[in-house]
């Protein structure tokens, strides 16, 4: 009998290490999503569902920026998908 061993990747972005994924620099700052007024703040909007908030990690060594929708926002959207919605 064969042990299939899957060996998952572990995933290095900038979320988890606080460390650039492009050039490796610390200078990361992080963005947290908000809504504001319309055309405001860092949204995603879904066919006119309650926004989208959007997390931002931004290297200010080489300007690289990684994007992330905050877990309570992601529920929102797996039930969009799950309603076939999106
Ligand atoms: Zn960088």
């Amino acid at each position: 009998m064969v042990l299939l061993i899957v060996k998952k990747i572990c995933e290095v972005n900038m979320k988890n290490t606080n460390t650039c994924s492009k050039c490796q620099s610390n200078d990361v700052v992080y963005v947290k999503g908000r809504t504001g007024s319309y055309g405001m703040g860092n949204v995603i909007m879904l066919r006119a569902f309650s926004p989208i908030n959007v997390s931002s990690y931004i290297c200010l060594n080489c300007g690289f920026l990684e994007e992330y929708i905050e877990p309570k926002d992601l529920e929102k959207v797996k039930k969009l998908k799950k309603s076939g919605k999106i």
